[in-house]
């Protein structure tokens, strides 16, 4: 399989476009045209990582954290040159795959067996547009199952979402053109109005596809950015504490599921033995979301906590690091690969420099 195959297979589960503005996602070296058999998955590209890609022979890397970050304007790093040496493709899913449908929260709530109730924060790097469109009457289905097939119409757990009422429209031909229906003077015609949902980052493909399926010349459409989000994605995640443990026991099944041999839990006012209704997680960095956490949880478990953000949390913490609450996405980005017939290999806890540190 080529490299701009797994790409397209990537944009099924984490689309480069919920990716947030400040991010670097996607292929970031390497061919599109190469041929992959073999993978590794880790989530930082490491000189352990490209060793075992190299040992393994594997073409492609594909990793959580990104690879080229900030901006460079010349290529001496040692990394980045053994990598173009032997000639290995590197995929980085970073914030897209942190607020994918299954996201690396995803991943952390099910390692630690815990069941999502809902997003913590609806907020993702994606826009959302309304859209709207007319079509003749009989003309509605094949159309609508186009833009359907270009990824629009998706709203939370729910695709094909559309509504459409009929409409009487009007038009007149001008010269030169070469209208579908026709008429003399000012034609007026029954037709569709077709409404639907469409992420930013569908939208070319959703007009590409109305152009290919419209039978009009100059097909009427126009959409607009709307200010509520996708409820398909989002931020961290808020759980069931389903089996009932205390704060003390969450700390322990953080230690032993994300094999963090010291998580810090922050009690602020509670008891070790105080069992919490409701868990908020986030992998990674998850400071940010901890006043979030307050309104919708009883404890937040992330990493990178700082010393101001939790003296003003109003919920006890559980840091479980930041290397820890993403690793266990390394294994879930592996099992893609798989499923799309490549032999993929997850860089082992290990032997990763964020274990070590
Ligand atoms: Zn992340
Ligand atoms: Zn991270």
């Amino acid at each position: 399989m080529k490299v701009k195959d797994i790409m397209r297979k990537v944009e099924g589960f984490a689309p480069l476009g919920l990716a947030m503005s400040w991010d670097n996602v996607g292929l970031l070296l390497g061919d599109a045209q190469r041929e992959v058999n073999k993978a590794v998955t880790c989530l930082d590209v490491d000189e352990n990582a490209v060793n075992k890609a190299i040992e393994i022979g594997a073409e492609l890397i594909v990793s959580h954290h990104p690879l080229i970050f900030r901006a460079i304007n010349k290529i001496t790093d040692p990394l980045l040159l053994k990598l173009i040496e032997h000639k290995i493709a590197v995929i980085s899913l970073h914030t897209n795959l942190d607020v994918a449908p299954k996201s690396v929260n995803h991943v952390l709530a099910e390692t630690l067996g815990l069941t999502v109730i809902e997003h913590l924060s609806q907020e993702t790097g994606e826009s959302w547009h309304r859209f709207s469109l007319t079509v003749p009457v009989d003309h509605l289905e094949p159309v609508r199952e186009a833009i359907f097939a270009a990824g629009a119409g998706l709203i939370g757990l729910y695709d094909s979402c559309s509504q459409s009422h009929q409409v009487r429209g009007t038009f007149r031909a001008l010269e030169g053109s070469d209208p579908f229906i026709k008429s003399e003077g000012l034609a007026s015609v029954e037709e569709c109005e077709l409404e639907f949902m469409v992420d930013g980052s569908r939208l070319g493909a959703t007009i590409e596809a109305i152009k290919n399926a419209h039978p009009y010349e100059t097909p009427a459409f126009y959409h607009y950015p709307v200010s509520n989000q996708n409820p398909a994605y989002g931020l961290g995640l808020v759980c069931k504490n389903d089996a009932g443990l205390s704060l003390s026991g969450l700390q322990n099944l953080c230690r032993e599921k994300l094999h963090n041999p010291a998580p810090r839990l922050y009690l602020l006012g509670k008891d070790a033995d105080y069992i919490p209704e409701r868990i908020a997680v986030c992998g990674g960095s998850g400071g940010s979301l901890i006043p979030v956490a307050g309104r919708k949880a009883e404890l937040y478990i992330s990493g990178d906590f700082s010393y101001h953000q939790i003296l003003e949390a109003g919920l006890p913490l559980i840091d479980a690091g930041h290397f820890f609450t993403e690793y266990p996405v390394v294994a879930y980005l592996s099992q893609k690969l798989q499923e799309m017939g490549l032999e993929a290999v997850a860089l082992e806890l290990e032997k990763h420099k964020g274990y070590i540190m």
